[in-house]
């Protein structure tokens, strides 16, 4: 793959055309590559591919011949793990460690998961009997959705896109991905490590570009699509249901969240403290699960917030490949300007940063990158605007409660509801009101601990659907039920 033009990638091939886009290195503000954008012909010519090889010999591979073309997938990832990381770190800045344990690490993680599930994976039966002796035996045959339009956005490249292909393909589907335009690499270099892994042409394509007017729409307005996987924005998936309704497509949409934390005043503070550091700052804020809201007991609440503002400020800003660097810059500067407005509204709703609040100072050669400070917020109202919305940088409002009662209901008083963590001592409290959380992921005492057969979708605007273990197979496949009478 040349890493100067990146191509879109269809029947197995880099094709030419399209007219070409810039993507630019959020770290300094450089050129790493030009992306050709996928017209509505090459869409059209991607998900024909994907047809193709629906009906070729992919259709015929049973699920064991599937299952070890995944394994042999997962392989090449962790061989060609260099190439990935660089992809991921020139598109979107983020450390080194981050990418390499989180991003790329998932990647392959995620194939090996779903060819495992699928290898065991069975299907559900029933004997039916009647009063008169009648008996029939019913059961269920899982069979491919069909052409699946997979739609991720940038934040974690990578390891979202898998998190769909790799079900979606275990299944015996075909895809047509459509990554973010702020990251087009990886997914397009996932397309020579699928063919090296001996993966049939037309199974993975690749069309690059952005939403409206271009690739992403044109995907889900396609003919030919059987059903569409998309993580993004919750305006977005709302766009692209509306876009789906005139041929009632299958949707699975992973959105997004303004995801709480509760702490306890029996939590265990330093725990505490590590956890949220990490669940408010990872990926600079960028992860879908990420904490924008904590909720702190009121004795504890000064403490806590003095240990966040501590372990704020020692988050170091930089290069991606120094290996003291913990924090990346946001994805473009245009999202910077998004998470920088909420700074003039957070001051203007009687918040006060306790930590950041504005731009840093970034040393030579670094200046033209899309770096925000860390920062924190005391004095918020619940009902503030930066308290209510997502931002989606490395944000959070800190706001004091009294009783476990208000502290469920402020958690579960927002329109999303995507992920929550609870911190305490207690575990019965843990149980009980990890449980009342209104959301799909609820965490006690840790943040982003995932086991992959696990359901995975949020509540409200965070999303339709459950994706991960069975659930994935549940949207990436059509059951026929059959009933023989005996
Ligand atoms: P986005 O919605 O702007 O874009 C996501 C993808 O959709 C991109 O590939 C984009 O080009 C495409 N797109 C945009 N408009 C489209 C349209 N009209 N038709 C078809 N495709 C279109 O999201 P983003 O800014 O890239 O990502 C950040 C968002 O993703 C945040 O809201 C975050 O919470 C969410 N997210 C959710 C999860 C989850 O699992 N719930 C995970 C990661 C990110």
């Amino acid at each position: 793959m040349s890493t100067d033009t990146i191509r879109n990638f269809i029947g197995g091939e880099y094709v030419e055309g399209g007219m070409p886009f810039e993507n630019v290195n959020p770290v300094d503000g450089s050129v790493v590559s030009k992306v050709l954008e996928a017209d509505k012909s090459l869409v059209e010519e991607a998900v024909a591919a994907a047809r193709r090889a629906l009906e070729g010999p992919w259709g015929l591979y049973t699920a064991v011949q599937r299952a070890e073309v995944m394994r042999r997938i997962a392989a090449r990832i962790e061989e060609r793990a260099g190439d990935l990381l660089a992809a991921e770190i020139a598109d979107t800045g983020k450390p080194l460690a981050l990418a390499r344990d989180l991003d790329v690490s998932r990647a392959s993680q995620n194939f090996r998961a779903f060819a495992d599930q699928i290898a065991s994976a069975g299907t559900e039966s029933f004997l039916t009997e009647f009063p008169d002796g009648r008996r029939a035996l019913n059961y269920a045959l899982r069979k491919p959705l069909g052409v699946v339009a997979v739609i991720v956005p940038w934040n974690l490249p990578l390891l979202l896109l898998t998190w769909k292909v790799a079900p979606a393909i275990a299944c015996g589907n075909t895809v047509v991905v459509k990554p973010s335009e702020e990251t087009p690499s990886s997914a397009a270099l996932l397309g020579e490590i699928m063919a090296e892994a001996g993966l049939p042409d037309g199974v993975y394509n690749v069309v690059q570009g952005f939403g409206p007017g271009s690739a992403g729409e044109f995907l889900t307005t396609a003919e030919g699509i059987d059903g569409i996987t998309f993580t993004g924005e919750s305006g977005t998936g709302s766009a692209i249901m509306r876009a789906a309704a005139p041929w009632v497509r299958p949707v699975s949409f992973e959105l997004g969240g303004k995801n709480a934390a509760l702490v306890f005043a029996d939590a265990d503070l330093e725990k505490a403290i590590a956890g949220l550091t990490r669940s408010i700052f990872t990926n600079s804020g960028q992860v879908c699960l990420c904490t924008e809201r904590v909720y702190i007991q009121r004795p504890i609440f000064d403490e806590v917030v003095a240990g966040l503002a501590e372990q704020a400020k020692a988050l170091r800003m930089g290069n991606p490949y120094d290996e003291a660097t913990t924090t990346g810059p946001l994805i473009s500067q245009k999202h910077r300007s998004k998470v920088f407005s909420y700074f003039a509204k957070a001051e203007a709703e009687g918040g006060l940063a306790v930590v950041g609040g504005g731009v840093p100072q970034m040393p030579a050669g670094l200046e033209g990158g899309s770096w925000i400070e860390p920062t924190l917020w005391t004095g918020l109202s619940h009902d503030s605007t930066p308290m209510r919305e997502e931002i989606f940088g490395p944000v959070a409002g800190l706001v004091p409660f009294d009783t476990e009662e208000e502290a469920v209901r402020l958690a579960n008083d927002t329109p999303y509801g995507l992920a929550a963590s609870v911190w305490t001592g207690d575990l019965e409290r843990g149980h009980r009101v990890g449980g009342r959380m209104r959301a799909g992921i609820s965490w006690v005492n840790t943040w982003y601990t995932r086991d992959l057969r696990s359901p995975f979708g949020g509540v409200g605007l965070s999303g339709i659907g459950r994706e991960g273990g069975l659930n994935s197979f549940h949207f990436y496949t059509e059951p026929t039920n059959v009933c023989v009478a005996l």
